[in-house]
């Protein structure tokens, strides 16, 4: 009988805090901030980030202002950028809860003026677009700041930040190009530090480091190129312990829309994790490669649709049945995330904070 019907995600923290060192040394003399929007890349920013200071860590990065007010509680010290910028009437709430804004537009500039000009100084950082065009200033935007050099008076200019959209794939000509724009951009801009590289730019090379670097994914121990990075740890594993096991006969089929059908007698195992845990109803029948998984290091396949709650691994071929209560591992030592997220179509940003709140979450 199986022990728990939930499965269980598993969080290395030691892990964690071994590739935070590993990405100072790749960061050089630049600083190694860390990335924790999505709720820790959907790890649980609350153990995420408290142990990321504990290795030393002190500048952090969310998307949203309310991830901010969220991270403030958990770390009275840190310094905290909100990439999203300011919302018009929230500068007192920046105040309040001492964080960042990434400024992204003049208006929102003028906001944080007069916000700062009625109470205090207080510092925020100018957000660049040099190429990905999302958020932040333009080539031309510049140009119209500098034409009205008072617009940074009153207020502290900390830091100038700008976003890679090609960091994943070092040969990309995009790179340079960004880089180059970047370096113009400083030179016209007022004197402050500057941060250019997330994960994937880090590896770029020390001319991409600037004075921080923004990591998010590789200090998930997810691969940010693709290749080979070292001495990263895996740091989450996703295991679902099987229900039920079942044998098919040829021409019984498996699962919604009736999609997989036995071509011969086969046995399959059905474990407790669905699209309602973030596993994607497209992971199914993925012909000619169906999604693996593993038990005890073998590799399965999934078979059929994936359901809500549950899901059909075929167990045919293997030498030692597993028993109801075995865990299916979705990802982790024995199958990389960054592996799956490529059988998926995806990549590992996508499966992390897709994960839903339903698991055993295990902290160690
Ligand atoms: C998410 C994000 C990062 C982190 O990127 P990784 O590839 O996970 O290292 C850095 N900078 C910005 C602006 C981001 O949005």
């Amino acid at each position: 009988m199986p022990t728990s019907d939930q499965a269980e995600l598993t969080v290395d923290l030691a892990a964690l805090a071994a590739n935070y060192k590993t990405m100072q040394k790749n960061a050089g003399r630049a600083e190694t901030s860390a990335v924790v929007k999505a709720d820790g890349y959907g790890l649980g920013m609350a153990h995420i980030a408290p142990a990321l200071s504990k290795a030393g860590c002190s500048t952090f990065w969310v998307a949203q202002l309310n991830e901010g007010i969220t991270l403030r509680a958990l770390l009275p010290q840190a310094v905290i950028y909100v990439l999203n910028g300011v919302p018009q009437g929230t500068a007192d709430q920046f105040a309040a809860h001492n964080l960042r804004p990434c400024l992204i537009s003049r208006a929102q500039i003028e906001a944080w003026q007069s916000h700062c000009r009625a109470n205090e100084s207080l510092p925020a950082c100018l957000f660049v677009d040099s190429g990905f065009n999302r958020l932040g200033f333009g080539e031309i935007d510049i140009a119209e700041l500098m034409a009205t050099p008072d617009i940074f008076d009153g207020w502290e200019l900390c830091l100038i930040a700008s976003h890679l959209a090609c960091a994943d794939d070092p040969k990309n000509p995009m790179n340079a190009a960004q880089l180059e724009r970047f370096r113009n951009a400083l030179a016209v801009l007022p004197d402050a530090p500057a941060s250019l590289a997330n994960s994937g730019g880090t590896m770029l090379g020390p001319d991409y480091h600037f004075d921080m670097i923004r990591t998010g994914t590789m200090l998930y121990g997810c691969s940010a190129t693709g290749r080979e990075e070292g001495a990263l740890q895996p740091i989450a594993s996703l295991r679902a312990p099987l229900l039920q096991m079942r044998h098919l006969s040829a021409g019984d089929t498996i699962g919604y829309g009736a999609t997989f059908t036995a071509a011969g007698e086969m046995t399959i195992g059905i474990a407790s994790l669905g699209y309602g845990d973030g596993l994607s109803r497209h992971f199914g029948n993925q012909s000619p490669s169906p999604m693996r998984f593993t038990i005890a290091g073998q590799p399965v396949s999934l078979v059929g649709r994936v359901s809500m709650d549950s899901l059909a691994v075929d167990l045919t071929h293997l030498a030692q049945m597993p028993q109801t209560g075995d865990m299916l591992e979705i990802f982790g030592h024995d199958n990389p995330i960054d592996r799956l997220a490529h059988q998926g179509n995806t990549i590992s940003y996508e499966l992390l904070t897709s994960l839903g709140n339903r698991y055993n979450r295990l902290y160690k």
